[in-house]
C-alpha cells in the first residue's frame, strides 16, 4: 500500500522527475559513465526519503534485486545493480549545486501550476513563504576555507556552516523548500557572512524564479528594517514581519500612541480556549515605506501572550483575523521545517560528506526528498491512514523501505492518471 502510494504520488505531482534528474549537466567523464545521473540522484533522495541516516546504508539496505527493479521502474534506465554509496558521493562531489536548484524549482513550479497549493493561500491570493536561518554543520577543526567561525576573546571555539531557507508554509503543516542560500564565507572574505547578507542574495534569485507569483513573506524581527523593506517593495512582495520595540524604536512608540487614538480599530473574539483581542494602526511611515501594525493579545487558562507584527497588507476589520493566522504560520519553518529535518530521520546536521560541493548537494537532495515525503503524508491516498495504520510518518517510511527492498512494485503499478488532493487538515 505505501509503496504504491509512493509511486502514485510521485507520478501524479512530478511525472517528469526522473527526466529532470537525468538531464542535469553531468560533470563526469562521459566515456566512463556506468550509472545515469537519475539512478545516482534517486539513491541520494532515498537516503533521506527512507530515513537511512547514513550513506553506507545505501549499500547495506538497498542492494537487493527487488529494490533494483523498483529503481529501474522509476528511472526507466537499465542498470545491472544498485550503485555503491561511494559512487553516489563521487557524483555529488562534482555536480554543480545549481543543477539541483533547477530540479527543485521545476518541482515547486509544477505544484503551483497544477494549483495543488492554491487553497492554502493567504486571503485566497498570496503564497506564504517563511524565511529563516538555521545551523547546518559544525566542526571542531577548520573544514574548508569558507567556514564561519565562532570566536570568544580572539579564540576560535568552533567552525560552522549555516543555511537560510525560504519555505512555502501552510496551515496544514506543509513546509516546502522553495529557495536556499548557504551562509558561508565567500572566497575567504574577511567579513563573516550573515543571515541578512544571505537574504539579499536569496531574494534576488527568488524573484527571478517566481517573477509573477503573489508572495507574502513571513519574517522575524531581524528583518524589520528599512533596507529590507526597500527590497520587498522593489519586488512587489507582501510581508508580515514580527515587530519588536528594539528594531525601530521611534516607529514602535508612534504605533503605541496612535493605537490609543484609534479605539475603533479593535476586535475581541473568544472561543472555548482563549480570548483574543486584535488591534491595528494603518499607514505608519518609515523612510518612504508605509505599513500597518497589528497587535494581538491572547489570554487562555495558562498564558497571556502578546504579538506585534508589521505588514504592507491593508489591514481592516474584515481581514485581520486571517492575516494574523498567516502571521502565526512563521513558526512552521522552525517546527515542520527545521526540527523535522534535524530530528526525524533526515539528519540535517549530519556531515554526509567533507566535500564542500557534496555538502550542498546532500542538503538540496534532503529538501527535495522532504517535499516528496510531505506530499505522500498529506496526500489523499494516505493522509488518514498515516495516524491510524502507521502511528507516525517515521514508521510509514520504515515500511516503505521494507516494501521497496523486498517486493517488486513496478509490475502492479499502473500509470493511469489519478487525482490526489492535499489534506485540508493539520
Ligand atoms: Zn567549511
Amino acid at each position: 500500500m505505501i509503496a504504491d502510494a509512493f509511486f502514485k504520488t510521485t507520478n501524479h505531482f512530478f511525472p517528469k522527475l526522473s527526466i529532470w534528474l537525468s538531464s542535469v549537466d553531468d560533470p563526469r567523464n562521459k566515456n566512463k559513465i556506468i550509472y545515469s545521473p537519475s539512478h545516482l540522484l534517486w539513491l541520494g533522495l532515498f537516503l533521506f526519503l527512507l530515513r537511512l541516516g547514513s550513506k553506507r546504508k545505501i549499500k547495506y539496505k538497498l542492494s537487493t534485486q527487488d529494490f533494483l527493479k523498483n529503481l529501474i521502474t522509476l528511472t526507466a534506465s537499465y542498470d545491472e545493480n544498485v550503485a555503491h554509496h561511494d559512487t553516489v558521493e563521487y557524483f555529488l562531489d562534482k555536480l554543480e549545486p545549481m543543477e539541483l536548484y533547477k530540479v527543485r524549482h521545476k518541482m515547486t513550479n509544477r505544484l503551483i501550476r497544477m494549483k495543488a497549493l492554491d487553497k492554502f493561500r493567504l486571503l485566497d491570493k498570496y503564497f506564504m513563504i517563511a524565511v529563516d536561518g538555521t545551523g547546518h554543520l559544525a566542526f571542531k577543526d577548520r573544514h574548508c576555507p569558507n567556514c564561519l567561525t565562532k570566536q570568544k576573546e580572539e579564540k576560535i571555539l568552533y567552525y560552522y556552516h549555516n543555511v537560510l531557507e525560504a519555505k512555502l508554509v501552510t496551515e496544514t503543516g506543509l513546509a516546502i523548500s522553495v529557495e536556499t542560500e548557504f551562509i558561508v564565507n565567500i572566497n575567504g572574505a574577511s567579513k563573516q557572512d550573515c543571515e541578512l547578507a544571505a537574504f539579499y542574495r536569496m531574494a534576488e534569485r527568488l524573484k527571478k524564479r517566481f517573477p509573477q507569483l503573489k508572495i507574502c513573506l513571513l519574517l522575524d524581527s531581524l528583518y524589520a528594517a528599512g533596507p529590507v523593506m526597500n527590497i520587498l517593495k522593489k519586488y512587489k512582495w507582501k510581508y508580515i514581519i514580527t515587530f519588536k520595540e528594539g528594531s525601530m524604536p521611534d516607529r514602535y512608540d508612534e504605533f503605541l500612541k496612535l493605537k490609543k487614538l484609534c479605539p475603533q480599530n479593535e476586535i475581541e473574539l473568544s472561543n472555548d480556549n482563549a480570548v483574543q483581542k486584535y488591534s491595528w494602526v494603518n499607514d505608519i511611515s518609515h523612510k518612504e515605506n508605509f505599513f500597518d501594525v497589528i497587535e494581538l493579545n491572547e489570554v487562555n487558562a495558562d498564558n497571556r501572550t502578546r504579538f506585534v507584527w508589521i505588514t504592507n497588507l491593508d489591514v481592516g476589520k474584515n481581514n485581520i483575523t486571517k492575516i494574523t493566522k498567516g502571521a502565526r504560520l512563521r513558526w512552521k519553518i522552525e517546527n515542520e521545517g527545521f526540527n523535522v529535518q534535524k530530528n526525524r530521520g533526515f539528519n540535517l546536521e549530519h556531515p554526509y560528506s567533507q566535500n564542500e560541493m557534496a555538502i550542498k548537494n546532500f542538503y538540496l537532495l534532503l529538501q527535495i526528498a522532504c517535499i516528496i515525503s510531505q506530499l505522500i503524508e498529506k496526500g489523499s491516498l494516505l493522509a488518514k491512514k498515516v495516524q491510524k495504520v502507521f502511528g507516525s510518518a517515521t514508521m510509514l517510511f520504515e515500511q516503505l523501505l521494507e516494501d521497496l527492498r523486498t517486493k517488486f512494485i513496478g509490475s502492479s503499478f499502473s500509470n493511469k492518471p489519478i487525482q490526489i488532493r492535499l489534506s485540508s487538515f493539520p
